[in-house]
């Protein structure tokens, strides 16, 4: 079955409120590296990613910005603005899909 940009959105933003249980509980641990799950668009994805929590927060100030799975772009809607080895991260650049996930960010904008 075909997924709208608006499921894949609201897909990623529920994974992305996991991986904030995530960093809280690595802070907790005070480990440098949190293994996140993966914030693609597909809901039966299981994947992990390993990143330092320093770089998770950089992504996580941005309330367009997910981190996936290198190979786990899922749309044409998205913009990839870094990706190496352990993982990528996307941008959404999609106006209706940037409200969405802007309106699920699980951090109220200060600006
Ligand atoms: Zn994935």
């Amino acid at each position: 079955m075909e997924r709208t940009p608006e499921q894949i959105a609201k897909t990623e933003a529920l994974f992305r409120n996991v991986n904030e249980e995530i960093r809280d509980a690595s802070g907790r641990f005070e480990v440098d590296v949190g293994e996140f799950v993966c914030e693609c668009g597909d809901p039966t994805c299981t994947e992990h990613v390993e990143m330092p929590l320093e770089h998770y927060e950089a992504v996580r100030s941005h309330p367009a910005r997910f981190l996936v799975r290198p190979g786990h772009v899922k749309g044409p809607i998205e913009q990839v603005v870094e990706r190496n080895h352990r993982y990528t991260v996307i941008e959404k650049v999609d106006r209706v899909i940037t409200a969405i996930v802007k309106r699920l960010n699980p951090r109220p904008e200060t600006t």
